[in-house]
This record gives structure tokens, C-alpha cells and sequence, in this order.
């Protein structure tokens, strides 16, 4: 049976190995990372652009019915002339047909604006999507990839529960509400391990590999006793200063 501080680890070890998992099945693995975000940012810029065409399309369809009423408008004050029987209708009528005249200019050049507008966003998303074709082909065969991948790392991440769970089992009460809040504070990183540092003069001394706040040699002294026998106890080694948990092996994950 391993010791407490082996469990410990064990726990921390597969706390992370778990969370690693479970943010790759959330989103996508870290080996497709990379054309993940690519092909992200391309196919925003794609959405953008298609937007910006159906805005550009909207805009132009606007201003040719505002021309198109303004110039029916314009034909019906046209056919009241020859009905007016004064000078001052004739004057007033007059001023309606320039201002209509005037709606139907700026009406066509807000359309001939927009139907610029739209040329040039669907030639640029023209080129985009040529672009991304390539793109989006690697994209796609690296998400098929990942899809066979992911049983796999399912499949995992039920195993690393169930060891943290039989883990958590085995340790004793107190240890484990103090790992678990030691845990939350630093943020899933409950251990730093004890680094050995060599001086020209004197005799080494160790260092808290996280906060590098001296460790006491009884402290490493303890540690190793602990690893040794491996302690069943309660007892672990918290850092003095960043009240991490001491342990002596470095473990990779
Ligand atoms: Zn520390």
C-alpha cells in the first residue's frame, strides 16, 4: 500500500491528467489547436464578408424601390400639369417635381453606392472562399481524426475518475479537505515539489519549487522518512510560505 504524500500525488497527477482531458473533449486537442483557430478566424472573416454582401444587396434593393416610387411620384405630378390653373399652383407643383427629382438622384446614387459595396465584398469573398477551401478540407479530416480519437480519450477520462475516486477513498478525511482546499486556492495545483540548490560555499539548501521560499532541512529530512516508510499518517509538509504540499520526486504529466 503507497503512503499518504504517494497518494497524494496520485490524486494530483490524476486531477490533471482529467482536467487535460475533459478541456480536449470540451473544445479540441492541443495537436489540432493551431488549424482549429485558423479555421475559425477564416470562417469569421467568411461570415463577415457574406454579411456584408447580403447588407450591401439589402441596401441596393432599398434604394432602387425609394428611386422607383420617387420616379412614379414624379410621373404623377408630371401628368398634373396640364391641370393647374394658377400661377401659384403651377409655382408649387413645380417645386415638388425638383424635390422629387432630387429624391430620385440621391436614391440612385445610394443604390449605385450599394451595388458597389456588394461587388466588392463578393469578390473578396469570392477570394476568401477560394482560400479556404484547402483549408477547411485539412480541417475537416483533422475533426474526423479527432472524432475516432475521442472514445479513446472518453475512455480515459472515466479511468482517471474512477482512480481519483478510489484514491480519495483511501485517504484519510483530514487530508483530503485540506488537499481539496489547498487544490481550489492554487488553482488545480495542489504540490510543488523540493528543489536542491547548490552553493559554491556551504552546504546545499532547498527551495519551494513553486514560491522558492526556503524549505527546512527537517522538512526534507521528514519527506524522506515519509517516502521511505511510506506514511500511512495524516501528516503532510505544506510549504512555509505558499502553503503548497512538499513532496521530493518530480512527476510529470
Ligand atoms: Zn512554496
Amino acid at each position: 500500500m503507497s503512503g499518504t504524500l504517494e497518494s497524494v500525488v496520485a490524486l494530483q497527477v490524476a486531477l490533471t491528467e482529467l482536467r487535460n482531458a475533459e478541456s480536449q473533449l470540451a473544445d479540441v486537442p492541443d495537436w489540432m489547436r493551431e488549424l482549429h483557430e485558423e479555421h475559425s478566424e477564416r470562417k469569421a472573416e467568411i461570415d463577415a464578408l457574406e454579411e456584408e454582401t447580403d447588407a450591401a444587396t439589402l441596401d441596393q434593393r432599398g434604394a432602387e424601390s425609394e428611386a422607383e416610387d420617387a420616379r412614379a411620384k414624379l410621373k404623377h405630378y408630371q401628368e398634373q400639369i396640364s391641370a393647374v390653373r394658377t400661377q401659384r399652383e403651377y409655382a408649387a407643383l413645380l417645386q415638388e417635381i425638383d424635390t422629387t427629382k432630387e429624391q430620385i438622384r440621391d436614391a440612385e446614387s445610394k443604390a449605385m453606392e450599394a451595388l458597389e459595396r456588394q461587388e466588392e465584398a463578393s469578390n473578396q469573398l469570392e477570394e476568401a472562399r477560394q482560400g479556404f477551401t484547402d483549408l477547411d478540407q485539412r480541417y475537416a479530416e483533422a475533426m474526423k481524426k479527432w472524432e475516432a480519437e475521442k472514445p479513446s480519450v472518453e475512455q480515459e477520462a472515466n479511468k482517471l475518475r474512477g482512480t481519483i475516486e478510489t484514491i480519495r477513498d483511501q485517504l484519510p478525511r483530514q487530508v483530503l479537505t485540506m488537499f481539496d482546499r489547498i487544490h481550489e486556492r492554487h488553482d488545480g495545483d495542489a504540490l510543488a515539489v523540493v528543489r536542491e540548490v547548490e552553493r559554491p560555499k556551504g552546504p546545499a539548501i532547498w527551495c519551494c519549487s513553486a514560491c522558492n521560499y526556503r524549505v527546512r532541512p527537517q522538512s526534507v529530512v521528514a519527506l524522506r522518512r515519509m517516502s521511505e516508510h511510506h506514511t500511512r499518517g495524516p501528516e503532510l509538509i505544506l510549504c512555509d510560505s505558499c502553503r503548497r504540499i512538499l513532496h521530493l520526486e518530480e512527476v510529470t504529466v
